[in-house]
């Protein structure tokens, strides 16, 4: 009987990085962000791609009167 082993992914190869201003996911690039909101719009609808002035990352958001001001 021989046993192969398997090698566990490092840790380290993905970096979970959350931005300290929003608290969001941040996507270093943007085709990233645009693969994960399509992925994720399936479920929880449309979501936008912004590039946040904080960070200089990208994030994902559920808004929808984006770059709308509100009527008052
Ligand atoms: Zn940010």
């Amino acid at each position: 009987m021989t046993k192969r082993h398997r090698r566990k992914p490092k840790k380290s190869a993905v970096e979970r990085v959350l931005c300290s201003e929003t608290g969001k996911r941040e996507y270093e690039h943007y085709d990233d962000a645009v693969h994960v909101a399509l992925k994720r719009s399936r479920r929880a609808g449309p979501l936008r791609i912004y590039e946040c002035p904080s960070c200089g990352s990208w994030h994902l958001t559920k808004r929808r009167n984006w770059g709308r001001p509100p009527a008052t």
